[in-house]
């Protein structure tokens, strides 16, 4: 998303202490110049400013100027040439007319001195040279010159805004709101704060991702919220300073009824796997048939989930969720590879309370063993290796049970290990392991013998061969995540973390500026946490670690948030009450069908298999809806009638029954007199492949998304080609009980479809073409104004078919349909994806694809900028620096490198090119590992099945051999 900054007076352009990237230009040739700097110090804060005429032989015209230091203690030094106001030409890239012929250097310095700066300018869209060398000397003596010192702050905000000139950084907009203030600046360069304006986070929202949620939480810590100020004044007096006393328990959860199950499995008796025994009944499970299955999934999640899942969030951000977790738990891919090799596991099953992966979960292992001993001692091996690794060894005993652990205090390594008997459980929480042992001492319910796990292995029965994965949330999982205990649990760990990424910022700063770690009572004395420093909802401490990273006493710190269950709740304050019935009555109106347990079964291998089975829903339209246009009947879904060249086919059993009482076919029954008793139980919707005209953009993708009702990764793909495809070769075919009732019927037909009267803007003829293969070929020919639609129809074999193009229906006529399988499956609607077959839609989908690689890439810029051309990061230390201030590492998802461009000292991708300036790969690049994967599948088959179960749904992924 571009916003355009206008820069609203006098400026230019500048840069700074970015030294190894512009080491590669010499200084050649310059003289040096020795000046008298004016100066503001006060005891260790120094500050300089040098005002020099431009040389003659500078270059004229717009000039970003950029210094580098030779000599001395001076840092956070900027220069820019002076000029008139201008508008940016390029996003990113400020320029300014250089007609004054100055330029003004500002900067820090710490120890007094000598000091010198190389001079390197740029023209617009050159690169850069050195201008002069300058030579000065900073004095022991504090002076007061408060001119100087707000004038850096100003040349410093610029800076900042030309790294990231939609303030759309979370660093950028702390610096702006909290600093700024402190040198007497507005918060932004052009005294504009409506675009720190953003929606309040829906802390109780379903969909909402938790970074987003952060970064907005921050804002409003900063006091931006979109409220307006007597608003905010009004919540603050009604809930600040209010106790928590409010009992948890008088808050009730959503009102919506279960299946009835016990009745449902009357008379049957499933298998289930052996460990559900050992899994609370309210927690979600993934059951392992084999443990290599789970290193194939992780392989499989590493490779989708690390580049198109991720892509189609259109975030360039990796949390790496599974390198954290499987160092937590001590059990790296290897070891279990290991233990699968010599026979120490038997079955896998994960489990959990929450899904909050990224942020911080309680995360469980449980394995049936083979041999105990041997487990037993590689996790002993693995404790060890862990605690030189700063993790702390202990052991502990739960109900007689004793068990081992490996913790170190960021519970960046956070591994408790029990065994019972030949079945262990490795978890990231001891309180995990204490529900584990309860549901094996009998006091909690175990998975295996709810009735709804029960019933779902009646449909998706064990031991299928079809099963290789096995994953269910459970209904009273899913309504523990939206009871108030772990809404309000959660809601008050993001306010925490939101508190953190403000800490965070502010630490940043802090060592950027003084060159050294603070201390959490010196950013507040200090006022880098403005008057009013944030709290912890559950009254934590914060404090900053000797590695620079804030953590809260009872949250830790992002990425690493203490699990909910562990952090008890048994009282909220009015707010948290009123923002959960708000939630209640939410869901209670929109979401109620999801209470539906959920089983997901996968098969995995060269065709990707993922079924899911929906309940019968009740009173539900939409459902029944689909129910009554199927027939509550499956039928074969051969690819009848499929042309080599189709890139999307919708095809589907439909009830004559259903489809005799809708209006439209009364209508042509009773007004015009025509039969269709020749209707058969199948149709087809198919696109060919071919030229794209346009299409549409992806917000309104992600629009169309929304209206759908969530932000699924798939539905915007689905809808896109769709949408392209309303100008790709389209036919449309039906199945015929008679074929030559139906010919008879063409004509007929499609004047019932126009007007009944003759009408100048509305027209409809029919006509024959010569007969092709002897068969009859009708045109039928739509004019509205000047737009004309040309259909052609015909009969081939037991099909009516209707396209857009005739070539389409002679190549049917001449027989080059594909056959169709004998092993067509089941079902009553399939949507088929040929990938294959994208010929001339391949480039401009690659293109898409492309466009939406650069877009999430470009997001990581103004922070790259930020901390490579303004706070002086290394280029080697930038995805750490960024980890520890962000908890994600940013990557080019085409494969990119962030670094300064040594020519011109601009922040850029080497793909991606810089924010002014963007670049992407041709269309038919497609070494990008996102569009490899996309170019390795062959089709893609969604099909809905109606059962007397319920809607079966199967996805089924085809990759190339
Ligand atoms: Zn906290
Ligand atoms: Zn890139």
């Amino acid at each position: 998303m571009s916003r355009r900054t206008i820069i609203a007076f006098a400026v230019v352009t500048l840069l700074l202490g970015c030294f190894a990237a512009i080491a590669a230009v010499g200084t050649g040739g310059v003289s040096t110049a020795v000046i008298t700097p004016e100066i503001h110090r006060a005891g260790n804060e120094g500050y300089f400013r040098l005002v020099v005429p431009l040389q003659g032989d500078a270059p004229s015209g717009p000039l970003s100027l950029l210094a580098r230091v030779e000599e001395g203690d001076v840092y956070l030094v900027h220069a820019m040439a002076s000029g008139q106001a201008r508008e940016d030409q390029d996003e990113g890239e400020v320029a300014a007319v250089t007609q004054g012929r100055t330029m003004t250097l500002t900067g820090r310095f710490g120890k007094p001195g000598a000091a010198r700066l190389t001079i390197l300018a740029r023209p617009a869209g050159g690169v850069l040279k050195p201008l002069a060398s300058l030579k000065f000397k900073l004095p022991t003596s504090d002076v007061s010159r408060p001119d100087v010192r707000q004038s850096w702050a100003h040349q410093q905000q610029i800076a900042f805004q030309m790294a990231d000139p939609g303030n759309s950084d979370t660093f950028s907009q702390y610096w702006n709101r909290m600093i700024a203030p402190r040198y007497g600046l507005s918060p932004t360069a052009g005294g504009d704060t409506t675009r720190f304006r953003r929606d309040s986070p829906d802390l109780y929202s379903i969909f909402t991702g938790a970074a987003a949620i952060q970064e907005s939480l921050q804002l409003e810590l900063l006091g931006n919220a979109p409220q307006s100020l007597s608003q905010r004044d009004a919540i603050k007096k009604a809930t600040a300073g209010v106790p928590a006393d409010i009992p948890l328990a008088t808050l009730v959860g959503p009102a919506v009824k279960s299946h009835p199950f016990p009745e449902m499995l009357k008379g049957k008796n499933p298998t289930v796997p052996l460990l559900s025994a050992y899994i609370p009944a309210d927690q979600y499970a993934v059951f392992f048939t084999d443990i290599t299955k789970q290193l194939e999934l992780a392989d499989l999640m590493d490779e989708w989930g690390g580049n198109l899942l991720r892509q189609v969030e259109t975030s360039a951000r990796d949390f790496k969720v599974r390198e954290k977790l499987s160092r937590q738990l001590c059990l790296e891919n290897s070891l279990l590879t290991r233990m699968f090799g010599d026979r120490v596991i038997g079955d896998m099953a994960f489990t959990g309370s929450d899904p909050f992966l990224k942020e911080g979960t309680a995360f469980t292992v449980i394995f049936s063993l083979k041999d105990r001993d041997r487990f037993r001692k590689q996790i002993e091996k693995k404790y060890r290796e862990a605690a030189r690794q700063g993790g702390v060894r202990s052991e502990f005993t739960i109900d007689g049970h004793r068990g081992i652990a490996a913790v170190s205090a960021d519970r960046r390594i956070s591994s408790y290990t029990l065994l019972m008997g030949d079945v262990a459980a490795v978890a990231s929480s001891k309180e995990a392991l204490e529900r584990i042992v309860a549901v094996a001492e009998k006091r909690l319910p175990p998975l295996a013998q709810a009735d709804d796990f029960r019933y779902m292995r009646t449909i998706f029965p064990q031991n299928a061969g079809e099963e290789d994965i096995f994953i269910y949330l459970s209904d009273p999982h899913i309504r523990a995540l939206v009871s108030p205990r772990w809404k309000i649990g959660e809601a008050r760990r993001m306010r925490c973390a939101g508190n953190m990424t403000l800490l965070a910022n502010a630490r940043l700063w802090f060592h950027t500026e003084q060159r050294r770690e603070p201390t959490m009572a010196e950013l507040v004395a200090g006022g880098y946490l403005g008057p009013n420093p944030p709290h912890c909802p559950d009254h934590g401490v914060y404090a900053i670690d000797k590695k620079g990273e804030p953590y809260c006493s009872i949250h830790n710190r992002p990425g690493l948030l203490t699990p909910v269950g562990e952090i008890p709740l048994e009282r909220i304050t009015p707010r948290e009450a009123a923002e959960y019935k708000a939630f209640v009555e939410n869901y209670n109106r929109y979401w109620t069908q999801f209470f539906d347990p959920i089983g997901i079964r996968v098969k995995l291998g060269e065709t990707i298999r993922i079924q899911t089975c929906i309940l019968p829903l009740i009173e539900n339209s939409w459902y029944d809806g689909l129910v009554a246009l199927s027939g509550r009947s499956q039928g074969t879904l051969t690819e009848a009638a499929l042309l080599p060249r189709t890139v999307i086919s919708l095809r589907g059993h439909i009830s004559p029954d259903w489809l005799r009482r809708t209006e439209l076919v009364r209508a042509l029954r009773d007004r015009n007199g025509l039969d269709l008793g020749w209707l058969g139980d199948d149709v087809a919707l198919n696109l060919c492949d071919g030229q794209v005209l346009f299409t549409l953009g992806g917000q309104g993708l992600g629009m169309l998304g929304h209206e759908a009702g969530r932000t699924s990764s798939l539905e915007p793909l689905v809808i896109g080609y769709l949408a392209s495809a309303l100008n790709l070769p389209t036919y449309l075919t039906v199945k015929v009980t008679d074929p030559v009732k139906a010919e008879a019927s063409i004509p007929t037909l499609f004047r019932a479809l126009g007007p009944s009267s003759r009408d100048d803007e509305f027209g409809v003829e029919t006509y024959t073409l010569e007969n092709h293969q002897g068969k009859p070929l009708y045109v039928t020919n739509f004019t509205l104004f000047v737009v004309k639609l040309r259909l052609y129809t015909a009969v081939v074999d037991d099909r009516l078919v209707i396209a857009s193009r005739r070539d389409i229906i002679t190549d049917l006529m001449d027989g080059l349909a594909i056959k169709g399988k004998s092993s067509a499956p089941q079902g009553s609607m399939q949507l088929s994806v040929y990938r294959s077959a994208f010929k001339e839609l391949a480039e401009p989908v690659s293109l898409g694809y492309q466009e939406e690689l650069r877009h999430a890439c470009r997001k990581n810029l103004p922070l790259a900028a930020i901390m490579l051309n303004n706070l002086g990061v290394a280029q080697e230390q930038l995805e750490s620096s960024i980890s520890a201030l962000r908890g994600y590492t940013p990557y080019c998802p085409a494969g990119g490198r962030y670094l300064v461009d040594p020519s011109t000292g601009i922040t850029s991708c080497s793909v991606h090119g810089s924010l002014g300036r963007p670049r992407q790969p041709a269309a038919g690049d497609d070494r990008s590992p996102t569009l490899q994967l996309v170019n390795s599948l062959e089709k893609v088959d969604a099909r809905l099945a109606f059962t007397p179960d319920g809607l079966m749904t199967t996805l089924e992924i085809r990759r190339k051999r």
